[in-house]
């Protein structure tokens, strides 16, 4: 446990063994990812190795002869842990060894000799630095306006882990046939009777009206890059809210890029991913559809999408995991490991709340009053 204010090293304690990998070539020592240079060093002697950046690998797996052909190499290189509280799975380098889960904190973690699945194609390398990431999450907590004034000085930070998340994108021509139901407005003189004051009126009135015509057509387009979450971790929750990584940033998968960091296993498959990247897919044509034809109003009967050529690749996604500790009770949070963006859970304040919302009765009140006069 680091207290907030004492400058204990924030490195996680994953223990690391002697090894031939990204050895230092000075002293020896094993090197790590490094998000300021954005290369490999020394935690020793402070060596650096520049890593050969590229983006080359544009292959696109096939969708529907991959789960028997996928390249299952990594799992020479990783090594999988497995979580007995939340059943995230993490995946280190063969010569590390976890001894907590960074998901959720428990130390009831084992090595398995599970698959680590298929190997990434591409990697988004972290740009934030540990110490950067503590620094914003910082930032954010001193503005948590409804959070207890004793909060500031009162939480005590874990340790905080550098890790991969996996997701899913997919690419996929599409040819849809649809039918909409398109309605036009045109207006009626409509008359009837109304009793007021005790006198029967004749009142005359426009009323609207719709006329409907059904409608058939063909939407054709291809979707590149459709992004799906591989994780479902206890903090998936949070990842949506440190969204969006700029994809640009996504280079070819190395090792180098991993040293030091650790990755989460996928726990939602390639066939599940598919599943949620055709919802969104199928959102899009509608919405494609509803652009493309022009009423006064549309309505979409019925959508049958072919799907062709569907390719997918596995990708990383940088994250800073942690959490702090206030009044006994843990409060998880995560900062992008790309643009720094923190999302996370903070105690609140019953008595900050019910004060703001007085208040803000009070304002509205005094507003309404005053209208009166005006
Ligand atoms: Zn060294
Ligand atoms: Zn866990």
């Amino acid at each position: 446990m680091t207290k907030l204010d004492n400058n204990e090293d924030f490195m996680d304690e994953n223990k690391i063994e002697d090894t031939e990998v990204n050895q230092c070539s000075s002293c020896g020592g094993n090197t790590v990812y490094d998000p300021v240079s954005r290369g490999l060093k020394c935690p020793f002697c402070g060596s650096e190795v520049e890593i050969e950046a590229t983006r080359e690998n544009t292959t696109e797996h096939d969708y529907l002869g991959a789960l028997d052909k996928a390249d299952h190499s990594w799992s020479d290189e990783k090594r999988v842990f497995k979580c007995d509280n939340c059943g995230a799975e993490t995946l280190l380098d063969k010569d590390k060894v976890a001894d907590f889960c960074s998901f959720c904190g428990s130390s009831h973690i084992t090595v398995t000799e599970n698959d680590a699945g298929i190997k990434p194609a591409l990697v988004l390398p972290f740009h934030i630095s540990k110490e950067e990431a503590v620094d914003k999450f910082k930032k954010w907590i001193s503005k948590r306006h409804f959070a207890p004034s004793k909060l500031k000085n009162g939480y005590e930070l874990q340790k905080i882990s550098g890790a991969y998340i996996p997701y899913w994108t997919f690419d996929s021509d599409t040819k849809s046939a649809y039918i909409v139901k398109i309605g036009t407005y045109y207006y009626v003189t409509e008359t009837r009777t109304v009793q007021r004051d005790g006198k029967t009126e004749v009142v005359t009135e426009q009323v609207r009206k719709i006329r409907w015509r059904t409608e058939r057509g063909t939407y054709h387009k291809f979707y590149d890059d459709v992004l799906v979450k591989a994780s479902k971790n206890v903090a998936s929750g949070l990842i949506d809210k440190v969204e969006p990584f700029q994809l640009s940033g996504l280079l070819d998968y190395r090792t180098e890029y991993l040293s030091g960091f650790l990755a989460e296993r996928y726990s939602i498959p390639l066939k599940e991913g598919w599943l949620a990247a055709r919802d969104i897919i199928d959102s899009r044509i509608q919405n494609g559809i509803l652009r493309k034809e022009t009423g006064d109003e549309v309505r979409i009967v019925k959508v049958d999408t072919a799907y062709d050529g569907i390719t997918f690749k596995h990708i990383l996604l940088p994250l800073w995991i942690s959490s702090f500790n206030f009044n006994n009770k843990v409060y998880r949070f995560l900062v992008n490991g790309q643009t720094g963006k923190v999302s996370g859970r903070a105690p609140i304040s019953v008595w900050k709340v019910t004060f703001t919302v007085l208040l803000t009765i009070l304002v509205v009140g005094i507003v309404f009053f005053f209208q009166d006069f005006i």
